[in-house]
């Protein structure tokens, strides 16, 4: 007796910057040193301060399930940071804590999608958006931005692409891979469209010129994704959560309740923590990072990569790769295998990333000088 493995199971691209990860982990583990600037992920440790509280927790025996929308007290600190950080105001009952934001995004997509129904984004845009709108059936509507106009996406571009079936704009400001952020009015004219935006704001507090604006302020129905591992550098605590309007609330939770039940217990109350407390951490964060991207973004355009613009937001450089290779997937693992340094193929970012690769600057400004130079001598010799 054998059972079938589905299509949609089957055909589910790979996440190609996991792929070079898992190849850089063979290589190290024949004794290779790799400088890694591919995984999207902070390499600091999780301030103290919240470690401290999932510790506490811990100890205090909150290893349980919690309600299925997650702890009040951590929605009800959601919302005060949603209202300090831009003045919106939402019920906690509108929040859903889920184990990072991908099953936000998950969960929000099989509410909203039937059968060939469209989510607008841009391309390039983050894989797992088109990824999963694919597997569960939904049709991503790709509208290409270019880094001659700094990535930026305007409702001019944004019309073509309506249709009967578009259910959602989605949005992510600071974006990955660009690091590119919207500005305001730009933010306004996009919800004057009419058409309910989701908007991931998974990178908001990781902004170097500007500042954030959440699109509730725009658009009380908007739908917001939002989590803890980058800001507060909690990768691995897996927590993130989804702000809905009130009438999505009851179908989501049922799906939480089934899928997933809860999302960690003791994640939460360090989740907490991280509102209440990290923020002097989260600076602290960000002005290394501000050091590493201006050190990066001027290393890169001497070697002859194009980055055009200076990116306000997140942790990435996405660098025009023709002036060296026309295959920017075989050049990013060419680079791993003989330069010993991780970054990412932009196809991974979808077909306008076809000619680039992107840089994260989440590691130490040593281990970027040397991965620099590390690619200096391999574009020497090649
Ligand atoms: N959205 C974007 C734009 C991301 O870059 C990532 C992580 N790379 C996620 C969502 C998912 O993050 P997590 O599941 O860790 O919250």
């Amino acid at each position: 007796m054998s059972s079938n493995i589905t299509d949609k199971a089957l055909n589910i691209p790979s996440f190609i910057v996991m792929d070079v990860l898992e190849r850089a982990r063979v290589l190290e583990g024949q004794g290779i040193d790799i400088i890694h600037m591919e995984v999207g992920e902070p390499d600091f440790d999780t301030p103290d301060c919240i470690v401290q509280a999932g510790c506490q927790a811990l100890k205090e025996g909150k290893t349980h399930y919690t309600h299925s929308q997650g702890l009040l007290l951590l929605r009800e600190a959601i919302c005060e940071d949603y209202h300090k950080r831009y003045g919106v105001s939402f019920d906690p009952d509108q929040v859903i804590v889920t184990m990072g934001t991908s099953p936000a995004l998950l969960m929000l997509f099989a509410a909203m999608l039937d059968k060939d129904d469209e989510i607008i984004m841009t391309n390039p845009y983050y894989p797992c958006y088109a990824n999963m709108v694919k597997f569960l059936g939904g049709v991503p509507r790709l509208v290409p931005v270019t880094p001659e106009e700094s990535f930026h996406l305007t409702p001019e571009k944004i019309k073509p692409f309506l249709s009967r079936k578009t259910k959602a704009i989605l949005i992510n400001s600071p974006a990955n891979p660009t690091g590119m952020c919207m500005d305001p009015e730009v933010m306004e004219e996009i919800v004057g469209i009419g058409v309910p935006i989701i908007s991931d704001e998974i990178y908001h507090g990781i902004r170097y010129e500007g500042k954030d604006h959440s699109f509730l302020e725009f658009q009380q129905e908007a739908f917001v994704i939002n989590g803890f591992s980058k800001r507060y550098a909690m990768t691995g605590w897996r927590l993130g959560y989804l702000v809905v309007p009130k009438n999505w609330i009851r179908p989501l939770q049922k799906m939480q309740q089934n899928f997933f039940i809860s999302a960690s217990d003791f994640a939460q109350w360090a989740g907490l923590a991280a509102l209440r407390e990290a923020q002097p951490d989260v600076d602290r964060m960000v002005q290394t990072y501000r050091e590493r991207r201006d050190y990066l973004y001027t290393a890169l355009n001497n070697l002859g990569f194009k980055i055009y613009d200076l990116p306000q937001g997140a942790f990435y450089l996405f660098a025009d790769c023709r002036e060296f290779s026309e295959n920017a997937y075989t050049f990013a693992f060419d680079i791993l295998e003989h330069a010993h340094v991780g970054i990412t193929p932009g196809i991974d970012f979808g077909p306008m990333g076809e000619g680039y690769v992107r840089f994260s600057y989440a590691n130490s400004l040593e281990n970027i000088k040397e991965g620099v130079k590390r690619i200096r001598e391999y574009l020497k010799n090649s």
